[in-house]
């Protein structure tokens, strides 16, 4: 791959990772919850648990 093309992955990567922090806790939650992980259901800490072990989203966010 040219220079360009590991660029362009870098940025789209850089995106999606931004959107994915963003929307990590936007699952449904009931009232008063903190906010919950739309992959595994996790409630967000420190309040929550976190992920749930195995979930996408946090194996996805732990890449570096
Ligand atoms: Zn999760």
């Amino acid at each position: 791959m040219s220079d360009k093309d590991v660029n362009a992955l870098r940025a789209e990567n850089s995106e999606l990772r931004r959107l994915l922090v963003k929307n990590q806790w936007g699952g449904l939650t009931p009232l008063k919850s903190n906010g919950a992980c739309p992959e595994c259901a996790g409630s967000q800490p420190p309040l929550g648990g976190g992920h749930r072990p195995g979930c996408a989203v946090a194996a996805a966010l732990a890449q570096t």
